[in-house]
């Protein structure tokens, strides 16, 4: 019975996703849409059609993707974990190594699945459109990169968190203190060891422009004198700027990209509005509830591996119980990432008011109009598909309320 629920909920939830994608897409590309009236000046029709082609190439390819992950997923659910576990247990008399392998051999499919989608979109539709600028050498460097970490990280995760399940009742408890652990070590580490694998970062050398942002930083709380400049044009010719870490990793990083398309004034208000986050502890209170959040998807997981449900699935070893367990829960779970959504729109709402304390707001209103003609953005997206997507408010929104 529970199998069958199980199958229900998991083709559901991606069913909802995927109808919700398509009606946004052919809402956004419909001839009916016009340039909203904020930005008639601002947005060439050329700049209009070719943003709807732009958002067009790039859905076709993710379809055939989501079609083909479902798929794949399906068959992973029905017939291929319980072959799978199996398979390792013939190999490893050791419950460990045959975690590593199960996990491994999942994540190696489904790598080797992606791997043509993200080789197209970079190379064939961000080229296309000139954001790409990425060479092959970089691309797979990145890919052999990842791999390498995540091996590492994930070996050592998964495994530590199977000794935990085996070796104590109420595990979920050991679970959470072990993953949230987990968590506070990599974005600490993230900055310091993690991002200097993937860019180059130099102090910035604009001493005017330095001498401006160090004092909105400090006046926000973020007691830190160095400003970095990442290589991100090395890959892409989108931007962004943020601020990461904690304790003695924190640090300020603007991408060059960003200090190529804008005045000095507009990355002031970028940045302001950066400092807005960091001052109203946006990122801390997003980091409370997601710990909350993984508590409580940790206690299902553990309910239904504790409980019978599972047991006319074809398994019998807890690293299948869990995977199994966590793809349902996930499934179960994903409508909170439309709250989730919701909170951070609120968010970004309150860091655009706070950059006007620093900035006149015309400058960060300047720079959201250069980023949106720049990223090719949508600018009609369906309203229910942003209510329930879209973790920033659309260009519209926020131009309207930095204007109030
Ligand atoms: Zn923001």
């Amino acid at each position: 019975m529970f199998f069958y629920v199980f199958i229900a909920v998991f083709v559901f939830s991606w069913l909802f996703e995927f109808v919700l994608s398509a009606v946004n897409t052919n809402y956004a590309v419909s001839p009916k849409r016009t340039i909203p009236d904020v930005l008639k000046d601002d947005i060439s029709q050329d700049d209009f059609e070719k943003s709807k082609k732009y958002m067009k190439d790039k859905s076709k390819v993710s379809d055939i993707y989501e079609i083909i992950a479902f798929f794949l997923n399906l068959f992973f659910i029905i017939y291929f974990l319980p072959f799978t576990e199996k398979f390792v247990s013939g190999i490893s008399e050791n419950v460990i190594v045959q975690t590593l392998l199960f996990f491994g051999i999942f994540a190696l499919i489904s790598a080797v699945a992606e791997l043509p989608f993200s080789y197209y979109i970079t190379f064939s539709v961000e080229n296309k459109y000139g954001f790409n600028k990425s060479t092959k050498k970089t691309f797979f460097g990145d890919l052999f990169k990842k791999i390498i970490l995540s091996v590492i990280f994930g070996g050592i995760m998964i495994s530590v968190v199977v000794k935990a399940v085996e070796s104590f009742d109420n595990w979920w408890i050991y679970v959470s203190v072990i993953i949230i652990a987990f968590q506070f070590i990599a974005s600490w580490l993230y900055p310091v060891l993690i991002m200097p694998l993937f860019n180059k970062f130099s102090p910035l050398e604009n001493e005017n422009l330095k001498e401006k942002l160090v004092k909105i930083a400090k006046a926000s709380g973020f007691d830190i004198s160095k400003i970095y400049v990442m290589d991100a044009s090395k890959r892409t010719g989108h931007s962004n700027a943020f601020f990461t870490g904690f304790g003695k990793s924190k640090k300020i990083v603007l991408y060059d990209t960003l200090l190529s398309q804008h005045s000095d004034e507009e990355i002031e208000a970028i940045f302001a509005h950066e400092a807005g986050h960091y001052k109203m502890k946006h990122i801390l209170k997003s980091m409370v509830f997601s710990v909350i959040l993984m508590i409580i998807i940790i206690f299902t997981v553990y309910f239904i591996t504790e409980s019978d449900v599972l047991n006319s699935f074809g398994i019998s070893k807890i690293y299948s119980k869990l995977a199994y367990a966590f793809i349902f829960v996930s499934a179960v779970f994903s409508f909170v990432d439309y709250f989730l959504n919701f909170i951070s729109r609120k968010h970004e709402f309150e860091a655009d008011n706070y950059s006007k304390k620093f900035v006149d707001p015309e400058y960060l209103i300047k720079a959201l109009k250069v980023l949106n003609k720049i990223n090719l953005s949508n600018i009609n997206p369906h309203p229910f598909y942003a209510a329930l997507n879209y973790s920033h408010p659309t260009i519209t929104e926020r131009i309207k309320n930095l204007k109030r």
